[in-house]
């Protein structure tokens, strides 16, 4: 059975690139059937925080990207590296280190001088010397001197390493906590992870993983190396390119399907098919069709694939989301309409949630100030009869719906031999202080009857001064 599995190290938020590294690995992980597993690698404690587990679990379980098991925190499993590392000593594969900072600095200026790369010469592999029991030392693998060590990557193909380019890498520090290298080797094989899939900034650490396996005498997984995310400028994608944790996207007012597609795109294809389900997507996604060269990160595109979702997921489900940003933007929901119309009337006008709460507010709280463009352009001299008289009009109306609502306005519209545009602007300005928003009809709906009527009032001694 497939099983593949997440790893991300909690030293700061999970931003996009971490996303897409989650994201493949949870679809391939569905796609064959298998199995996927959350693994917080927090071994570093010095830059793992709480905080950033919490935005980690918090990103995967707004994403919905579910694991079967963990999460597995490495800290936990310290009793499991020393038994390893012990074992590792007493077969041979590893060695404990007592080479001194200053032997080490002067073995690499020395190597550097010769322009050699530098690396551990290897001197602890057969130190004979008597060491007291508080002489700090570290743990060192005992790599190859020869050979190759070669693997068929998912995405690369087939990738080699020289042994006598890697050298005995430490796989216990000083301080006896083991290292990345080792932990994740021992974790991958203990879970039974068949596929790792990462970002390709790992690809070095692959021969050596590579070779501590087969120092266990453990199976190898397969390895799908991903090519990194660049900005839109071409350069490593990083803050400056603007948002880029997970939940700096919501806060932003994008949905997770639309985020997990834009993701999904992001270095893998199906013909030139951009909008895909989360059953679509499990169902399509093949590791032959993921890119080899890196993938340029498009702020428009994703605006694009957000405003499709929103046009089209279902209206309970938008409200829901957009309940929360109204949340953040300190409004009321008691204090108007049911959010689900908001979604409904403004569902082909937002690129984003955040926008959509945005234009809601005028729904859901009062206001005094107009803008000043639309004033200027559409309150005229007799825009105060137009006010007045769609006052008298719509008091008079029986039924108040959308449809009724457009129809008494056309009709006065009509009867006064002006364009539609002449009441309907005056009106808008009137509901929601600015000349833009859906229908005339629905805008009325939103903002609810007796308020309808509070406006006009309001707006029609506002403009008469
Ligand atoms: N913890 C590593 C990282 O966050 C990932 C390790 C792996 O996937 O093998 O970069």
């Amino acid at each position: 059975m497939v099983k593949t599995r997440f790893a991300p190290s909690p030293t700061g938020y999970l931003h996009v690139g971490g996303a897409r590294t989650a994201l493949f690995s949870w679809l391939y992980a569905r796609h064959c059937g298998g199995q996927f597993v959350l693994r917080i690698e927090d071994t570093d404690r010095e830059r793992s925080t709480q905080p950033a587990i919490d935005a980690i679990l918090e990103s995967m379980q707004w994403l919905d990207l579910s694991w079967d098991e963990g999460p597995y925190y490495q800290t936990k499993r310290f009793d499991r590296y020393k038994e390893v590392i012990d074992e590792l000593i007493a077969k041979g594969h590893a060695y404990k280190c007592y080479c001194s900072k200053e032997r080490l600095e002067a073995m690499r200026e020395e190597q550097m001088k010769e322009g050699k790369k530098p690396r551990y010469d290897g001197h602890c592999r057969h130190d004979e010397t008597q060491h007291s029991a508080d002489e700090p030392y570290v743990v060192r693998f005992r790599n190859p001197d020869t050979g190759t060590v070669a693997f068929d990557d998912m995405v690369k193909g087939h990738i080699e390493f020289q042994n006598s380019e890697l050298d005995d890498f430490i796989i216990q520090r000083s301080d006896g906590t083991p290292t990345y290298n080792f932990c994740v080797v021992v974790d991958d094989f203990d879970m039974g992870i068949t596929h790792v899939i990462r970002g390709d900034d790992h690809v070095n650490n692959t021969p050596r993983q590579i070779n501590l396996y087969k120092a266990m005498g453990a199976a190898v997984p397969v390895f799908g190396h991903l090519a990194m995310i660049l900005g839109d400028d071409g350069t490593k994608l990083s803050k400056r390119h603007g948002a880029v944790s997970v939940m700096q996207y919501r806060e932003d007012g994008y949905l997770p399907e639309a985020l997990l597609n834009y993701l999904v795109r992001l270095g893998w294809s199906h013909g030139d098919q951009e909008l895909f389900s989360r059953e679509q997507m499990i169902e399509l996604f093949t590791p032959e069709a993921i890119t080899k060269s890196a993938s340029s990160f498009n702020t428009k595109k994703l605006n694009w694939i957000n405003a499709q979702y929103i046009k089209t997921l279902p209206v309970e489900q938008l409200a829901a989301e957009l309940l929360w940003h109204m949340e953040r933007e300190g409004l009321n929901k008691d204090n108007g309409p049911d959010p689900v119309l908001v979604v409904k009337a403004y569902a082909e006008r937002c690129q984003t949630l955040k926008e959509m709460a945005q234009k809601a507010r005028c729904y859901y709280e009062d206001f005094s100030e107009y803008d000043a463009a639309g004033v200027k352009k559409w309150i005229k001299e007799g825009s105060i009869e137009v006010l007045e008289r769609s006052l008298a009009a719509l008091e008079g109306l029986e039924s108040w719906d959308a449809a009724s609502i457009d129809k008494v306005l056309e009709e006065l519209a009509a009867s006064m031999e002006i364009g539609m545009g002449k009441v309907g602007q005056p009106l808008r300005l009137a509901m929601t202080g600015t000349p833009t928003s859906p229908g005339i009809g629905d805008t009325m709906l939103l903002v609810g009857r007796e308020r309808t009527y509070a406006r006009i009032k309001q707006a029609i001694e506002h403009f008469s001064k």
